[in-house]
């Protein structure tokens, strides 16, 4: 997608696509080390893990399996509600699976820590976390992050899978979302 056409919708591109792809390749050397002689299972969270998986994946030189979860948690708004939903559950069974989480982003936390306590309740043998961004507010929760992307700062942010009220997921970079669109 050009930005010409969303420019005006736009304050800033916060994560360019080239340092969002050197990144992704980054992360997946050191998943292909330290799950060396192990299954991986990936387990995006729709829909704002879409383009980090569809990357991720690609750049594992490995066998992994996806699969997929879809979680509501934030409605069409910009804040996290905390109450987390399943709107659809994996297809298969994931006990004794070593699995690595793939997220878009984790804000308040909160969406995650009941993820990883609802993956780990179903007998996974591990459950690791991967999220492109991560905003300071994360850090005040006890959530553990095994690859974290980039640390960003706390504004809202849309592209490479993050919408504001669906749109501008398919922006190849991340950007902050200018305050017009949304107060
Ligand atoms: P958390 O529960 O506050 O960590 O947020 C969970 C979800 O909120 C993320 O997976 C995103 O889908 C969404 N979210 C959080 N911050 C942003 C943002 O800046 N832009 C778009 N979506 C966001
Ligand atoms: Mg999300």
């Amino acid at each position: 997608m050009d930005l010409a056409g969303v420019e005006k919708d736009i304050e800033r591109v916060v994560v360019s696509e080239e340092d969002l792809q050197a990144k992704i390749k980054e992360l997946a050397l050191r998943i292909e080390k330290d799950y060396e002689g192990k299954d991986l299972l990936l387990i995006g969270v729709l829909k704002g893990a879409v383009m980090a998986m569809a990357d991720l994946s690609r750049a594992l030189a490995r066998h992994v399996e996806m699969d997929w979860m879809a979680v509501s948690s934030y409605g069409s708004g910009t804040k996290s509600s905390g109450v987390v939903r399943i709107l659809k559950d994996l297809d298969r069974d994931i006990t004794r699976r070593n699995v690595l989480i793939v997220e878009d982003i984790v804000d308040s936390g909160l969406t995650l820590l009941w993820l990883i306590a609802n993956l780990q309740s179903r007998g996974a043998a591990s459950v690791e976390v991967l999220s492109i961004l991560r905003k300071p507010d994360a850090a005040k929760v006890m959530v553990d992050v095994k690859y974290v992307g980039f640390e960003i700062p706390p504004d809202f942010v849309v592209g490479y899978g993050l919408d504001f009220d669906e749109k501008y997921r398919n922006l190849p970079f991340i950007a902050v979302l200018a305050k017009h669109m949304y107060v």
